[in-house]
Protein backbone atom coordinates (compact mmCIF):
# COMPACT_ATOMS: atom_id res chain seq x y z
CA UNK A 1 0.00 0.00 0.00
CA UNK A 2 1.24 3.46 -0.99
CA UNK A 3 2.47 5.69 2.01
CA UNK A 4 0.36 8.87 3.10
CA UNK A 5 2.77 11.65 2.33
CA UNK A 6 2.57 14.79 4.83
CA UNK A 7 2.05 17.81 3.65
CA UNK A 8 5.53 18.89 3.58
CA UNK A 9 6.87 15.96 1.29
CA UNK A 10 3.14 16.27 -0.60
CA UNK A 11 5.08 20.84 -1.16
CA UNK A 12 8.87 19.52 -1.34
CA UNK A 13 8.12 18.05 -4.82
CA UNK A 14 11.61 17.60 -7.23
CA UNK A 15 10.96 18.60 -10.53
CA UNK A 16 8.14 21.35 -12.26
CA UNK A 17 5.09 20.44 -10.80
CA UNK A 18 3.68 18.01 -8.30
CA UNK A 19 2.33 15.11 -8.75
CA UNK A 20 -0.98 15.84 -7.88
CA UNK A 21 -1.29 18.57 -9.50
CA UNK A 22 -1.87 16.36 -12.46
CA UNK A 23 -5.00 14.55 -10.94
CA UNK A 24 -6.47 17.70 -9.90
CA UNK A 25 -6.26 18.95 -13.18
CA UNK A 26 -7.97 15.88 -14.97
CA UNK A 27 -10.73 15.87 -12.10
CA UNK A 28 -11.36 20.02 -13.03
CA UNK A 29 -11.03 19.13 -16.93
CA UNK A 30 -14.14 16.99 -16.29
CA UNK A 31 -16.10 19.44 -14.36
CA UNK A 32 -15.42 22.22 -17.22
CA UNK A 33 -16.69 19.64 -20.02
CA UNK A 34 -20.19 19.45 -18.01
CA UNK A 35 -20.21 23.48 -17.60
CA UNK A 36 -19.13 24.65 -20.77
CA UNK A 37 -21.23 21.50 -22.54
CA UNK A 38 -23.80 22.62 -21.00
CA UNK A 39 -22.71 26.57 -21.43
CA UNK A 40 -22.69 25.60 -24.92
CA UNK A 41 -26.16 24.27 -25.70
CA UNK A 42 -28.32 26.42 -22.85
CA UNK A 43 -29.64 29.11 -24.78
CA UNK A 44 -29.79 27.37 -27.86
CA UNK A 45 -31.67 24.98 -25.88
CA UNK A 46 -34.28 27.59 -24.20
CA UNK A 47 -34.72 29.03 -27.55
CA UNK A 48 -35.29 25.51 -29.99
CA UNK A 49 -36.82 23.35 -26.93
CA UNK A 50 -38.62 25.22 -24.58
CA UNK A 51 -39.38 27.63 -27.50
CA UNK A 52 -38.50 30.79 -25.21
CA UNK A 53 -38.31 33.97 -26.54
CA UNK A 54 -34.49 35.13 -27.58
CA UNK A 55 -34.52 38.16 -25.44
CA UNK A 56 -35.80 36.23 -22.41
CA UNK A 57 -33.31 33.30 -23.21
CA UNK A 58 -30.10 35.57 -23.49
CA UNK A 59 -31.34 37.27 -19.91
CA UNK A 60 -32.01 33.58 -18.45
CA UNK A 61 -28.47 32.49 -19.71
CA UNK A 62 -26.84 35.87 -18.15
CA UNK A 63 -28.91 34.86 -14.73
CA UNK A 64 -27.70 31.30 -14.65
CA UNK A 65 -24.18 32.15 -15.33
CA UNK A 66 -23.77 34.97 -12.69
CA UNK A 67 -26.09 32.87 -10.19
CA UNK A 68 -23.08 29.96 -10.96
CA UNK A 69 -19.78 32.15 -10.35
CA UNK A 70 -22.17 33.44 -7.28
CA UNK A 71 -22.80 30.44 -5.79
CA UNK A 72 -18.98 29.99 -5.53
CA UNK A 73 -18.87 32.03 -2.75
CA UNK A 74 -20.87 30.40 -0.51
CA UNK A 75 -19.53 27.23 -1.58
CA UNK A 76 -16.02 28.67 -0.89
CA UNK A 77 -17.06 29.79 2.43
CA UNK A 78 -18.81 26.24 3.65
CA UNK A 79 -16.00 24.69 2.80
CA UNK A 80 -13.60 27.06 5.04
CA UNK A 81 -16.10 26.81 7.96
CA UNK A 82 -17.27 23.64 7.75
CA UNK A 83 -16.82 20.78 5.27
CA UNK A 84 -13.25 21.36 3.96
CA UNK A 85 -12.46 21.48 0.26
CA UNK A 86 -12.52 17.80 -0.35
CA UNK A 87 -15.77 17.09 0.96
CA UNK A 88 -17.42 20.16 -0.63
CA UNK A 89 -15.70 19.35 -3.54
CA UNK A 90 -17.82 15.52 -3.20
CA UNK A 91 -20.51 17.13 -2.18
CA UNK A 92 -20.56 19.79 -5.46
CA UNK A 93 -20.16 16.62 -8.02
CA UNK A 94 -22.62 14.82 -6.50
CA UNK A 95 -24.96 17.85 -7.31
CA UNK A 96 -24.06 18.38 -10.54
CA UNK A 97 -24.63 14.70 -11.77
CA UNK A 98 -27.68 14.71 -10.25
CA UNK A 99 -28.50 17.80 -11.80
CA UNK A 100 -27.67 16.83 -15.29
CA UNK A 101 -29.54 13.63 -14.88
CA UNK A 102 -32.74 15.25 -13.77
CA UNK A 103 -32.09 16.99 -17.02
CA UNK A 104 -32.02 14.10 -19.06
CA UNK A 105 -34.44 12.47 -17.62
CA UNK A 106 -37.36 14.55 -19.00
CA UNK A 107 -35.70 17.93 -20.45
CA UNK A 108 -38.64 19.46 -21.92
CA UNK A 109 -40.10 19.67 -17.99
CA UNK A 110 -37.24 18.98 -15.74
CA UNK A 111 -34.63 21.72 -17.35
CA UNK A 112 -34.92 24.65 -14.39
CA UNK A 113 -34.57 22.33 -11.60
CA UNK A 114 -31.62 20.43 -12.99
CA UNK A 115 -29.69 23.63 -13.65
CA UNK A 116 -30.70 24.86 -9.92
CA UNK A 117 -28.70 21.65 -9.37
CA UNK A 118 -26.22 22.63 -11.10
CA UNK A 119 -25.70 25.89 -9.80
CA UNK A 120 -25.46 24.68 -6.07
CA UNK A 121 -23.04 21.83 -6.90
CA UNK A 122 -20.87 24.15 -9.25
CA UNK A 123 -20.53 26.65 -6.37
CA UNK A 124 -19.32 23.53 -4.31
CA UNK A 125 -17.00 23.13 -6.44
CA UNK A 126 -15.61 25.14 -8.63
CA UNK A 127 -13.68 27.61 -6.27
CA UNK A 128 -12.67 24.47 -4.06
CA UNK A 129 -10.72 22.40 -6.32
CA UNK A 130 -8.89 25.57 -7.75
CA UNK A 131 -7.91 26.23 -4.07
CA UNK A 132 -6.60 22.94 -3.75
CA UNK A 133 -4.08 23.60 -6.43
CA UNK A 134 -2.87 26.04 -4.11
CA UNK A 135 -2.48 23.43 -1.02
CA UNK A 136 0.01 22.00 -2.98
CA UNK A 137 2.91 24.75 -2.59
CA UNK A 138 4.56 25.90 -0.03
CA UNK A 139 4.46 29.70 0.21
CA UNK A 140 7.09 31.80 -2.20
CA UNK A 141 7.14 28.84 -4.33
CA UNK A 142 8.14 30.51 -7.83
CA UNK A 143 6.79 27.48 -9.59
CA UNK A 144 3.03 27.69 -8.25
CA UNK A 145 1.87 30.29 -11.16
CA UNK A 146 3.19 27.71 -13.42
CA UNK A 147 1.30 24.92 -12.29
CA UNK A 148 -2.12 27.18 -12.08
CA UNK A 149 -0.72 27.62 -15.60
CA UNK A 150 -1.60 23.88 -16.34
CA UNK A 151 -4.61 23.88 -14.47
CA UNK A 152 -5.82 26.18 -16.33
CA UNK A 153 -4.70 24.18 -19.84
CA UNK A 154 -6.85 21.53 -18.44
CA UNK A 155 -9.94 24.09 -17.51
CA UNK A 156 -9.77 24.50 -21.65
CA UNK A 157 -9.48 21.19 -22.75
CA UNK A 158 -12.07 20.22 -20.97
CA UNK A 159 -13.86 23.34 -22.33
CA UNK A 160 -13.11 22.51 -25.68
CA UNK A 161 -14.25 18.99 -25.44
CA UNK A 162 -17.67 19.68 -23.43
CA UNK A 163 -18.31 22.78 -26.58
CA UNK A 164 -17.64 20.24 -29.21
CA UNK A 165 -20.20 16.79 -27.63
CA UNK A 166 -22.18 18.15 -26.46
CA UNK A 167 -23.45 20.61 -28.92
CA UNK A 168 -22.93 17.69 -31.32
CA UNK A 169 -25.25 15.35 -29.32
CA UNK A 170 -27.83 18.11 -28.63
CA UNK A 171 -27.63 18.26 -32.74
CA UNK A 172 -27.19 15.43 -33.39
CA UNK A 173 -28.62 12.61 -31.25
CA UNK A 174 -31.14 14.01 -28.36
CA UNK A 175 -31.09 17.09 -25.92
CA UNK A 176 -31.54 14.25 -23.39
CA UNK A 177 -28.38 12.85 -24.54
CA UNK A 178 -26.16 15.80 -24.25
CA UNK A 179 -27.30 16.15 -20.76
CA UNK A 180 -26.78 12.37 -19.68
CA UNK A 181 -23.41 12.91 -21.30
CA UNK A 182 -22.40 15.22 -18.83
CA UNK A 183 -23.77 13.44 -15.70
CA UNK A 184 -21.63 10.50 -16.83
CA UNK A 185 -18.43 12.95 -17.47
CA UNK A 186 -19.00 13.85 -14.02
CA UNK A 187 -19.12 10.90 -12.50
CA UNK A 188 -15.89 9.97 -14.34
CA UNK A 189 -14.60 13.62 -12.47
CA UNK A 190 -15.82 12.62 -9.26
CA UNK A 191 -13.80 9.06 -9.32
CA UNK A 192 -10.76 10.67 -10.44
CA UNK A 193 -10.89 12.75 -7.96
CA UNK A 194 -11.51 9.64 -5.25
CA UNK A 195 -8.30 8.55 -6.29
CA UNK A 196 -6.51 11.96 -6.31
CA UNK A 197 -7.87 12.14 -2.72
CA UNK A 198 -5.31 9.84 -1.42
CA UNK A 199 -2.19 10.96 -3.05
CA UNK A 200 -3.47 14.26 -0.68
CA UNK A 201 -2.43 13.71 2.52
CA UNK A 202 -4.78 15.49 5.02
CA UNK A 203 -5.18 18.13 2.70
CA UNK A 204 -8.51 19.46 1.92
CA UNK A 205 -9.87 17.73 5.34
CA UNK A 206 -12.77 19.31 7.88
CA UNK A 207 -11.17 22.87 9.24
CA UNK A 208 -13.85 22.66 12.12
CA UNK A 209 -11.77 22.87 15.55
CA UNK A 210 -10.92 19.51 17.19
CA UNK A 211 -12.43 20.94 20.46
CA UNK A 212 -16.08 20.73 18.43
CA UNK A 213 -17.31 17.15 19.51
CA UNK A 214 -17.72 14.75 16.59
CA UNK A 215 -21.28 14.17 16.72
CA UNK A 216 -21.75 18.37 16.77
CA UNK A 217 -19.01 18.50 13.35
CA UNK A 218 -21.41 16.25 11.78
CA UNK A 219 -24.74 17.76 12.23
CA UNK A 220 -23.14 20.84 11.26
CA UNK A 221 -22.02 19.08 8.47
CA UNK A 222 -26.03 17.57 7.82
CA UNK A 223 -26.89 21.05 8.06
CA UNK A 224 -24.75 22.32 5.34
CA UNK A 225 -25.82 19.85 2.66
CA UNK A 226 -29.60 20.05 3.83
CA UNK A 227 -29.80 23.47 3.83
CA UNK A 228 -28.04 23.45 0.41
CA UNK A 229 -31.19 21.54 -1.19
CA UNK A 230 -33.67 22.60 0.22
CA UNK A 231 -32.26 26.66 -1.47
CA UNK A 232 -33.02 25.48 -4.60
CA UNK A 233 -36.58 26.08 -4.72
CA UNK A 234 -35.79 29.63 -4.04
CA UNK A 235 -32.81 29.87 -6.81
CA UNK A 236 -35.30 28.29 -9.54
CA UNK A 237 -37.41 31.20 -8.62
CA UNK A 238 -34.89 33.42 -8.58
CA UNK A 239 -33.10 31.87 -11.87
CA UNK A 240 -36.85 31.88 -13.37
CA UNK A 241 -37.45 35.43 -12.77
CA UNK A 242 -34.57 37.75 -14.33
CA UNK A 243 -35.92 41.01 -12.52
CA UNK A 244 -35.32 38.40 -9.50
CA UNK A 245 -31.76 38.04 -10.22
CA UNK A 246 -30.91 41.74 -10.96
CA UNK A 247 -32.17 42.37 -6.87
CA UNK A 248 -29.77 38.98 -5.72
CA UNK A 249 -27.15 40.98 -7.92
CA UNK A 250 -27.13 44.09 -6.11
CA UNK A 251 -27.09 42.19 -2.83
CA UNK A 252 -24.61 39.63 -3.01
CA UNK A 253 -21.58 42.03 -3.76
CA UNK A 254 -22.00 44.69 -0.83
CA UNK A 255 -23.13 41.73 1.57
CA UNK A 256 -19.97 39.84 0.54
CA UNK A 257 -18.01 43.15 0.90
CA UNK A 258 -19.29 43.16 4.90
CA UNK A 259 -18.22 39.83 5.27
CA UNK A 260 -14.76 40.25 3.86
CA UNK A 261 -13.86 43.12 6.25
CA UNK A 262 -15.54 41.44 9.37
CA UNK A 263 -12.99 38.56 8.26
CA UNK A 264 -10.94 41.25 7.59
CA UNK A 265 -10.23 42.97 11.01
CA UNK A 266 -9.96 39.79 13.08
CA UNK A 267 -5.85 39.47 11.35
CA UNK A 268 -2.66 40.99 11.96
CA UNK A 269 -1.74 44.17 9.63
CA UNK A 270 0.45 42.30 7.61
CA UNK A 271 -2.48 39.57 6.43
CA UNK A 272 -4.76 42.58 6.39
CA UNK A 273 -2.65 44.50 3.84
CA UNK A 274 -2.14 41.37 1.73
CA UNK A 275 -5.67 40.85 1.83
CA UNK A 276 -6.37 44.52 0.69
CA UNK A 277 -4.23 43.60 -2.29
CA UNK A 278 -6.06 40.39 -3.25
CA UNK A 279 -9.46 42.75 -3.13
CA UNK A 280 -8.16 45.09 -5.63
CA UNK A 281 -7.71 42.44 -8.05
CA UNK A 282 -10.65 41.17 -7.82
CA UNK A 283 -12.21 44.23 -8.47
CA UNK A 284 -10.20 44.83 -11.10
CA UNK A 285 -10.99 41.47 -12.36
CA UNK A 286 -14.33 42.42 -12.56
CA UNK A 287 -13.73 44.91 -15.38
CA UNK A 288 -11.77 42.42 -17.39
CA UNK A 289 -14.33 39.75 -17.46
CA UNK A 290 -17.18 42.55 -18.28
CA UNK A 291 -15.02 43.07 -21.62
CA UNK A 292 -14.10 39.73 -21.91
CA UNK A 293 -17.56 37.75 -21.85
CA UNK A 294 -18.78 39.85 -24.62
CA UNK A 295 -17.55 36.97 -26.43
CA UNK A 296 -20.43 35.27 -25.12
CA UNK A 297 -22.98 38.00 -26.35
CA UNK A 298 -21.90 41.03 -28.59
CA UNK A 299 -19.08 39.33 -30.11
CA UNK A 300 -21.04 36.32 -31.48
CA UNK A 301 -24.00 38.64 -32.87
CA UNK A 302 -20.73 40.51 -34.78
CA UNK A 303 -19.54 37.31 -36.20
CA UNK A 304 -22.89 36.23 -36.66
CA UNK A 305 -23.76 39.43 -39.75
CA UNK A 306 -20.73 41.11 -39.68
CA UNK A 307 -17.70 38.53 -40.62
CA UNK A 308 -16.73 36.63 -43.66
CA UNK A 309 -16.04 32.64 -43.74
CA UNK A 310 -12.48 32.89 -44.99
CA UNK A 311 -9.98 31.95 -42.18
CA UNK A 312 -6.54 31.67 -43.31
CA UNK A 313 -8.04 30.59 -47.01
CA UNK A 314 -10.18 27.84 -45.26
CA UNK A 315 -13.80 27.88 -44.91
CA UNK A 316 -15.57 28.07 -41.47
CA UNK A 317 -18.18 29.09 -39.75
CA UNK A 318 -17.50 32.92 -37.82
CA UNK A 319 -19.19 31.49 -34.64
CA UNK A 320 -17.51 28.82 -34.62
CA UNK A 321 -14.12 30.67 -34.18
CA UNK A 322 -15.45 33.12 -31.61
CA UNK A 323 -16.91 29.95 -29.82
CA UNK A 324 -13.54 28.07 -29.93
CA UNK A 325 -10.46 30.06 -30.59
CA UNK A 326 -10.05 31.33 -27.40
CA UNK A 327 -10.00 27.68 -25.62
CA UNK A 328 -8.27 26.50 -28.53
CA UNK A 329 -5.39 29.66 -28.24
CA UNK A 330 -5.43 28.66 -24.40
CA UNK A 331 -4.93 24.77 -24.56
CA UNK A 332 -1.42 26.28 -26.54
CA UNK A 333 -0.32 29.09 -24.75
CA UNK A 334 -1.24 28.69 -21.13
CA UNK A 335 1.29 26.01 -20.41
CA UNK A 336 4.38 27.79 -22.44
CA UNK A 337 3.19 30.86 -20.61
CA UNK A 338 4.01 29.54 -17.15
CA UNK A 339 7.24 27.74 -18.58
CA UNK A 340 8.08 31.21 -19.25
CA UNK A 341 7.16 32.67 -16.00
CA UNK A 342 9.25 29.84 -13.98
CA UNK A 343 11.97 30.79 -16.44
CA UNK A 344 12.04 34.60 -16.11
CA UNK A 345 11.71 33.88 -12.21
CA UNK A 346 14.62 31.55 -12.20
CA UNK A 347 16.51 34.86 -13.57
CA UNK A 348 15.44 37.43 -11.43
CA UNK A 349 13.14 38.97 -14.05
CA UNK A 350 9.76 37.42 -13.71
CA UNK A 351 7.32 40.50 -13.28
CA UNK A 352 5.03 40.53 -10.08
CA UNK A 353 1.24 39.78 -9.85
CA UNK A 354 0.25 43.37 -10.52
CA UNK A 355 2.50 43.89 -13.10
CA UNK A 356 0.71 40.79 -14.79
CA UNK A 357 -2.58 42.07 -14.26
CA UNK A 358 -1.70 45.00 -15.80
CA UNK A 359 -0.16 43.71 -19.20
CA UNK A 360 -3.40 41.55 -18.91
CA UNK A 361 -5.87 45.18 -19.84
CA UNK A 362 -2.85 46.10 -21.80
CA UNK A 363 -3.50 43.08 -24.30
CA UNK A 364 -7.09 42.92 -23.72
CA UNK A 365 -7.18 46.85 -24.89
CA UNK A 366 -5.22 45.95 -28.12
CA UNK A 367 -7.37 43.08 -28.65
CA UNK A 368 -10.53 45.40 -28.42
CA UNK A 369 -8.46 47.92 -30.78
CA UNK A 370 -8.30 45.28 -33.26
CA UNK A 371 -11.65 44.31 -33.33
CA UNK A 372 -12.40 48.66 -33.61
CA UNK A 373 -10.17 48.03 -36.39
CA UNK A 374 -11.79 45.30 -38.15
CA UNK A 375 -14.07 47.90 -39.79
CA UNK A 376 -11.26 48.96 -42.20
CA UNK A 377 -11.24 45.96 -43.68
CA UNK A 378 -14.87 45.57 -44.40
CA UNK A 379 -16.34 45.20 -47.72
CA UNK A 380 -19.19 46.93 -49.49
CA UNK A 381 -21.43 45.14 -47.62
CA UNK A 382 -20.57 45.09 -44.43
CA UNK A 383 -18.70 42.23 -44.23
CA UNK A 384 -14.90 41.99 -42.28
CA UNK A 385 -11.68 39.94 -42.16
CA UNK A 386 -12.17 36.84 -40.15
CA UNK A 387 -8.71 36.84 -40.29
CA UNK A 388 -8.26 39.63 -38.16
CA UNK A 389 -10.85 38.84 -35.68
CA UNK A 390 -9.30 35.58 -35.02
CA UNK A 391 -5.72 37.68 -34.34
CA UNK A 392 -7.63 39.89 -31.83
CA UNK A 393 -8.57 36.89 -30.13
CA UNK A 394 -5.13 35.37 -29.67
CA UNK A 395 -4.14 38.77 -28.33
CA UNK A 396 -7.04 38.77 -25.89
CA UNK A 397 -6.28 35.46 -24.65
CA UNK A 398 -2.53 36.39 -24.14
CA UNK A 399 -4.36 38.94 -22.00
CA UNK A 400 -6.62 36.01 -20.22
CA UNK A 401 -3.66 34.51 -19.31
CA UNK A 402 -1.77 37.33 -17.60
CA UNK A 403 -4.86 37.59 -15.27
CA UNK A 404 -7.33 34.72 -14.66
CA UNK A 405 -4.73 31.98 -13.82
CA UNK A 406 -2.04 34.27 -11.71
CA UNK A 407 -5.52 35.43 -10.03
CA UNK A 408 -6.40 31.88 -8.49
CA UNK A 409 -2.77 31.72 -7.68
CA UNK A 410 -2.70 35.20 -5.86
CA UNK A 411 -5.96 34.55 -4.28
CA UNK A 412 -4.12 31.66 -2.26
CA UNK A 413 -0.88 33.15 -1.99
CA UNK A 414 -2.25 36.36 -0.58
CA UNK A 415 -4.93 34.90 1.62
CA UNK A 416 -4.24 33.20 5.26
CA UNK A 417 -5.39 29.87 5.00
CA UNK A 418 -8.49 29.90 6.65
CA UNK A 419 -9.94 32.13 3.92
CA UNK A 420 -8.98 30.81 1.20
CA UNK A 421 -12.16 29.24 0.10
CA UNK A 422 -14.00 32.76 0.36
CA UNK A 423 -11.29 34.68 -1.23
CA UNK A 424 -11.52 31.79 -4.11
CA UNK A 425 -15.19 32.43 -3.82
CA UNK A 426 -14.85 36.49 -3.95
CA UNK A 427 -12.82 35.81 -7.13
CA UNK A 428 -15.79 33.71 -8.64
CA UNK A 429 -18.04 36.33 -7.77
CA UNK A 430 -16.37 38.93 -9.43
CA UNK A 431 -16.71 36.68 -12.60
CA UNK A 432 -20.31 36.87 -11.81
CA UNK A 433 -20.59 40.26 -11.69
CA UNK A 434 -18.35 40.57 -15.03
CA UNK A 435 -21.09 38.61 -16.57
CA UNK A 436 -24.26 40.57 -15.67
CA UNK A 437 -21.78 43.81 -16.62
CA UNK A 438 -21.05 42.28 -19.99
CA UNK A 439 -24.63 41.53 -20.90
CA UNK A 440 -25.41 45.47 -20.48
CA UNK A 441 -22.15 46.46 -22.37
CA UNK A 442 -23.46 43.99 -24.74
CA UNK A 443 -26.93 45.09 -25.14
CA UNK A 444 -25.57 49.24 -25.47
CA UNK A 445 -23.59 48.44 -28.66
CA UNK A 446 -27.21 47.22 -30.68
CA UNK A 447 -27.48 49.64 -33.29
CA UNK A 448 -30.44 51.48 -31.99
CA UNK A 449 -32.00 50.96 -35.43
CA UNK A 450 -33.75 47.60 -35.77
CA UNK A 451 -33.45 47.28 -39.42
CA UNK A 452 -30.05 48.49 -39.67
CA UNK A 453 -27.96 47.81 -42.31
CA UNK A 454 -24.91 45.57 -42.02
CA UNK A 455 -22.96 48.81 -42.67
CA UNK A 456 -24.36 50.33 -39.31
CA UNK A 457 -24.12 47.19 -37.67
CA UNK A 458 -20.78 47.01 -38.15
CA UNK A 459 -20.17 50.82 -37.30
CA UNK A 460 -22.29 50.41 -33.75
CA UNK A 461 -20.02 47.19 -32.58
CA UNK A 462 -17.34 48.42 -33.66
CA UNK A 463 -17.61 51.91 -32.05
CA UNK A 464 -17.90 49.97 -28.57
CA UNK A 465 -15.54 48.27 -28.94
CA UNK A 466 -13.20 50.94 -29.39
CA UNK A 467 -14.70 52.35 -26.01
CA UNK A 468 -13.88 49.22 -24.13
CA UNK A 469 -10.31 49.51 -26.10
CA UNK A 470 -10.24 53.12 -24.27
CA UNK A 471 -11.31 51.79 -20.72
CA UNK A 472 -8.98 48.80 -21.04
CA UNK A 473 -5.84 50.66 -21.86
CA UNK A 474 -7.11 53.29 -18.77
CA UNK A 475 -7.38 50.21 -15.93
CA UNK A 476 -3.90 48.51 -17.70
CA UNK A 477 -2.13 52.10 -17.17
CA UNK A 478 -3.66 52.54 -13.72
CA UNK A 479 -2.48 49.06 -12.63
CA UNK A 480 0.72 49.63 -13.51
CA UNK A 481 1.01 53.18 -11.78
CA UNK A 482 -0.36 51.58 -9.00
CA UNK A 483 2.24 49.07 -9.02
CA UNK A 484 4.58 50.27 -6.78
CA UNK A 485 2.20 50.89 -3.89
CA UNK A 486 0.39 47.41 -4.37
CA UNK A 487 3.47 45.75 -3.96
CA UNK A 488 4.33 47.29 -0.72
CA UNK A 489 0.96 45.42 0.63
CA UNK A 490 1.71 42.24 -1.04
CA UNK A 491 4.81 41.99 0.97
CA UNK A 492 7.02 40.59 -0.10
CA UNK A 493 4.52 38.17 -1.91
CA UNK A 494 5.28 37.93 -5.61
N1 LIG B 1 -12.40 30.03 -18.11
C1 LIG B 1 -12.01 29.96 -16.75
C2 LIG B 1 -12.66 28.83 -16.02
O1 LIG B 1 -13.61 28.27 -16.47
C3 LIG B 1 -12.25 31.27 -16.02
C4 LIG B 1 -13.66 31.55 -15.78
C5 LIG B 1 -13.87 32.81 -15.01
O2 LIG B 1 -13.31 33.03 -13.93
N2 LIG B 1 -14.70 33.65 -15.51
O3 LIG B 1 -12.25 28.48 -14.96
Amino acid sequence: MEQVQSLEEIQNFKGTYPKQLLLLCLTEMWERFCFYGMRGILTIFMVEKLMIGEKTANLQYGAIQAFIYAFAFIGGLFADKILGFRKSLFFGGILMIVGNFIIAFSPDTLFYIGICFTIVGTGFFKPNISSMVGTLYKQGDVRQDAGFGLFYTAINIGALLGGVLMVYLAHNVSWASAFFAAGIVMIIGLVTFIFTQRTMGTIGVSPQHADVPQKKQTMYEILVYLGSILSIPLILLLVSNTQYTDYFMYIIGPVTLIYFFYEWAKYPIVEKKKLLAALTFILFSIVFWAFFEQSGGSLSIFALHNLNNNLLGMTIDPNMVNNSSNTIFVVVFSFLAGLIWIWMAKRKIEPNTIVKFGLGFLFLAASFYILFFTRTFADASGKTSLNVFTFAYLVMTFGELCLSPIGLSAMTKLSPKPLWGVMMGMWFLASAYGQYVAGLLGAGMVSPNENATLIEKLISYTEGYKQLGIYALICGIVLIAISPFIKKLMQGVK
